[in-house]
């Protein structure tokens, strides 16, 4: 266990992040948390210890690379499922007001869990589609930051998470190791959304050398009335 926290901690400040004694306390609770919860319901693939501090927590952590966390940003997580990538961001960046959405209930439950378990102010955990969220007037052109991985293609995507982002502020969207034909097709989204594709970061796991891209999305402006479209609409017709 002491092994994997100082790997943590040594990966940590090679992205810049400095992890404390009290910080890795708390992502060893997580990673109990996610155990004993994942055996009543389905929450992660991966409960290998050091799987799950790289391909979990260390991966939730390169979105540093991509956008500035110090300070009160306010992120929103977008189909944050077990809490990846916003509660590692959270733990890392204590003062990072974070929003999570997800569209099943029981997710959320284990994230409030989560959230009192370690003790992580500044949380709000909200159950619902984020087409439905997008388009309420607290959550709409609000945030700094979103954020989404492993949830839908770059071109469904974009309509779920653009509209959490003020203008000036940008989408993160955590990707495999082939984002190319996803890139291609998503032009026409965010030329509807109002956004801009501002940079892909190409970046491997430390162990295990897989690829991963940070696609950053800039937002130009206020997100345009018919967006985002009826739940489900989207991932069902995106944006091509
Ligand atoms: N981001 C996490 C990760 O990387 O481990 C979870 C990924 S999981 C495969 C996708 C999550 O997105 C699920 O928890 C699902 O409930 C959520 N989701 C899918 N569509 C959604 C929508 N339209 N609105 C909100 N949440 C959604």
């Amino acid at each position: 266990m002491v092994q994997v926290q100082s790997w943590l901690a040594d990966n940590a400040g090679a992205l810049g992040i400095l992890l404390g004694e009290r910080e890795l306390e708390q992502f060893e609770r997580y990673y109990e948390l996610l155990v004993e919860w994942n055996e009543k319901m389905n929450l992660t693939g991966i409960t290998e210890r050091e799987a799950v501090y790289e391909k979990h927590f260390y991966d939730s952590l390169t979105v540093s690379m991509a956008a500035e966390l110090e300070g009160d940003k306010a992120l929103a997580d977008i189909g944050s499922g077990a809490g990846f990538p916003s509660i590692p961001l959270k733990i890392a960046f204590p003062d990072l007001k974070v929003t999570i959405v997800d569209a099943l209930a029981k997710r959320i439950r284990f994230l409030e869990e989560v959230a009192a378990q370690l003790d992580l102010k500044g949380i709000v955990c909200l159950h619902g589609r984020a087409e439905d969220l997008g388009r309420l007037p607290e959550h709409r052109d609000r945030y700094d930051i979103a954020t989404a991985r492993a949830v839908a293609r770059l071109a469904g995507l974009n309509e779920l998470c653009l509209p959490f982002v003020r203008a000036g502020g940008f989408f993160v969207a955590m990707k495999g190791s082939d984002v190319r034909e996803e890139l291609d097709e998503s032009e026409y989204s965010l030329s509807k959304l109002n956004a801009r594709l501002r940079d892909t970061i190409r970046l491997e796991l430390p162990i295990e050398k897989a690829d991963r891209h940070l696609v950053v999305m800039a937002k130009n402006g206020p997100t345009p009335k018919p967006y985002p479209r009826k739940a489900g609409i989207p991932l069902k017709t995106p944006l091509l």
